[in-house]
């Protein structure tokens, strides 16, 4: 089973807040975006621990964080896809802890917190059940006869659910229980037919892809603080004179100018494409020092001579369970250091 990758919007949404002047009205939107991510990425990483907990039939195949699309229709998200010989089983997860209760005409989720407030999510069972029609019709088109089940899963720990028992929805702690029950069915399909389906759904997929993310969120370029971020807070590094090395302002850490990472965050967040003369300039640094930096594979070298410009790798950017962007070179930081 492949481990759910951190998401990068949670990267760099993170380090688009630490850049931003405290006063710009677009913080409160891109705050809250990074705290439902946030919210979601740790329930289903909860979720896959119990995941990885269940046996699963010979051949299964787990796809995460899936986005399905078929021609004409909207796109829909399928947080864990188990592909198994006797079914297709999708797991919806939710984070949300709470008092939680169904309702219904108009179908939505409440919940009310320890402090009695209430709040309404969108109904879970909607959202399962387009899951399943969106993977149904897209099996069918595909001439796989694999019939779809799924469940909505509540990863949080502080949970008082108050539901109906007859709807498909469960603790994370169920899980291996759940799946021990719904995946042993005859077989409808072969090991290799399930691998052809997931090679193309995987191929297929239309990924969200709101980079770079000042313009997507209608925040200035200009606006944002040219201060490298801290490799322990995310707070602003103060550079001195040598350009070197720095002090972080939150934590006061002294260290190395991260470099690489003030680079990918310009592709990440200020502008598709830089080149050397523009790298030197946003770095303050040597040219000499931006074409060795911009050598990490975390970039791509397009255009010819004169024209060259680069382009961040985006399969090259990789994270721990953290959360840190994980640099492949090394070579590139000792030469920092010399
Ligand atoms: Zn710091």
């Amino acid at each position: 089973m492949t481990v759910r990758p951190y998401p990068l919007f949670l990267y760099a949404t993170k380090r688009l807040l630490a850049m931003m002047d405290p006063s710009d009205p677009a913080r409160d939107k891109i705050t809250s975006e990074h705290t439902t991510t946030s919210f979601g990425y740790r329930g289903e990483v909860r979720a896959d621990r119990y995941l990885k907990r269940s046996l699963m039939p010979a051949g299964s195949i787990i796809l995460h964080d899936l986005h399905l699309t078929i021609p004409g229709h909207e796109t829909v998200q399928i947080d864990t896809l188990i592909l198994a010989k006797s079914v297709a089983y999708v797991l919806e997860v939710k984070n949300i802890y709470g008092v939680l209760e169904l309702e219904e005409n108009p179908a939505r989720l409440k919940r009310t917190g320890s402090d009695g407030k209430i709040h309404y999510f969108g109904s879970p069972l909607i959202q399962l059940n387009l899951a399943i029609d969106t993977l149904s019709y897209w099996l069918f088109m595909h001439d796989i006869s694999l019939p779809v089940k799924g469940a909505v899963i509540l990863a949080s720990k502080n949970l008082d659910v108050r539901f109906p028992t007859d709807v498909p929805v469960h603790l994370v702690t169920e899980i291996p229980s759940l799946l021990n029950k719904e995946l042993t069915g005859n077989a409808a399909v072969t090991e290799q037919a399930l691998r052809w389906t997931a090679d193309v759904m995987k191929k297929q997929e239309e990924r969200f892809f709101p980079y770079p993310l000042a313009p997507y969120f209608n925040v200035a370029a200009k606006s944002l603080s040219e201060d490298p971020l801290c490799n322990q807070c995310t707070g602003r590094i103060l550079c001195d004179d040598t350009n070197r090395l720095g002090t972080c302002l939150s934590c006061g850490t002294r260290q190395w100018i991260p470099f690489i990472k003030k680079l990918v965050d310009y592709f990440l967040i200020r502008g598709s494409t830089l080149n050397i003369e523009q790298a030197q300039v946003y770095l303050g640094v040597s040219a000499t020092k931006a074409k060795k930096l911009l050598r990490s594979p975390l970039f791509i070298k397009r255009g010819k001579s004169v024209a060259i410009y680069y382009q961040l790798n985006y399969s090259a950017v990789i994270f721990n369970e953290e959360g840190e962007l994980i640099i492949p070179d090394s070579s590139v930081e000792i030469f920092m250091k010399r």
